[in-house]
């Protein structure tokens, strides 16, 4: 299996909020596509990127997101999750395409079920932002359901299984479809009636925070089954202003606030870079979630960090903060009951 993720293609964002909305679909339409770019806008070199790496996965970061970097910092945090660069291409012969075991997980198109009870819709294959080391990277997004009829089916599978009691809404980033689209998927979702939680995989908050909208906050609001969001910062640099007004809007909306993130090297695999991030995080009512292990992904491998320095990590973590700004520390392997602390 080998797709793409499909921010790239104007046509994966749908369009209601327009001109007229928010703006968060131009702020899609403005980002950055390619390394060279990235880089003018930083004052950096072009040699720090690299052609043949995007080819592999293309470069897509909106300018909302590269205004947090430092300019002239080639080893910038922010910079080094969203930048192609020539060392992806040292590890084609030994990562995996698919790290998860997402094709074996699949019950019906665009429906992953690993885990009791509870399914993952994928909505989209379109992110905000591409992250070097996704682990969806090669997923076969062209197979996924597309917009009411799609997702039809995948409603009728929930709605004859009364076992599930979560529906978990990812992708790609389920915030890049239209607030029409989702209104109405978490509408449909609340009147099965053994659907109790409703559970949002996005990066859309952290990117472009404007995502966060008038028109976002009334179907979270109107929702009758419990909403989580589950967010992903990997760095405190990520937070600024208008960040950190979006989560505050999110959390007034009634919606629970969890935010995984991922163990990079050289990104976030300090001490001072976790301690940080937490801290930032639980100031915000978002409570740290998992801390993942990196999935062996083709292209990412760069950026693993040892399991042994990764629990030295947490411990450390563990004396310094209080328990609930702590996450657990977890891998992925597929065919396992659920994610496993390390
Ligand atoms: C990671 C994942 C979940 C969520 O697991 P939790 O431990 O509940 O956060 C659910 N379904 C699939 C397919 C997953 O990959
Ligand atoms: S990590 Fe999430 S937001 Fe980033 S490219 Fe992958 S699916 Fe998209």
């Amino acid at each position: 299996m080998k797709g793409t993720i499909l921010a790239t293609n104007h046509q994966s964002v749908e369009g209601t909020c327009g001109n007229s909305g928010p703006g968060w679909q131009k702020a899609m339409k403005q980002a950055v596509r390619n390394g060279y770019a990235l880089c003018d806008q930083l004052g950096l070199p072009h040699r720090f990127a690299s052609a043949a790496a995007e080819q592999d996965f293309p470069v897509f970061a909106p300018l909302e997101y590269i205004r947090r970097m430092q300019p002239g910092n080639p080893q910038d945090p922010l910079l080094l999750q969203v930048l192609g660069m020539q060392r992806e291409m040292e590890d084609q012969g030994s990562g995996l395409l698919d790290p998860v075991g997402d094709e074996a997980a699949q019950r019906a198109e665009g429906v992953l079920q690993k885990y009791k009870r509870r399914v993952l819709l994928i909505t989209t294959g379109a992110c905000a932002i591409h992250c070097r080391y996704c682990f969806r990277r090669h997923y076969p997004y062209e197979t996924a359901p597309k917009g009411k009829a799609g997702f039809s089916r995948s409603l009728e599978l929930i709605r004859q299984d009364a076992e599930l009691d979560e529906v978990i809404l990812s992708g790609g980033d389920p915030l890049t479809l239209a607030d029409e689209t989702l209104g109405w998927l978490v509408d449909e979702l609340c009147q099965i009636p053994h659907v109790r939680r409703i559970r949002l995989h996005t990066r859309l908050p952290v990117v472009i925070p404007q995502r966060v909208c008038e028109t976002l906050l009334d179907w979270v609001r109107r929702s009758s089954a419990a909403m989580y969001f589950v967010l992903h910062f990997n760095h405190a640099q990520e937070i600024d202003a208008a960040v950190s007004a979006a989560l505050a809007d999110l959390h007034r909306s009634g919606a629970v606030l969890l935010n995984q993130s991922v163990l990079l090297r050289g990104v976030n695999d300090s001490l001072e870079a976790q301690r940080d991030l937490c801290l930032a995080l639980v100031d915000r009512r978002v409570v740290p979630y998992y801390l993942h292990q990196l999935d062996l992904v083709q292209g990412a491998l760069h950026f693993a960090v040892e399991d042994a320095a990764a629990q030295a990590l947490v411990a450390s973590l563990r004396s310094e903060l209080p328990g609930y700004a702590v996450p657990t520390l977890v891998r992925e392997i597929a065919g396992q009951a659920s994610k496993t602390p390390l």
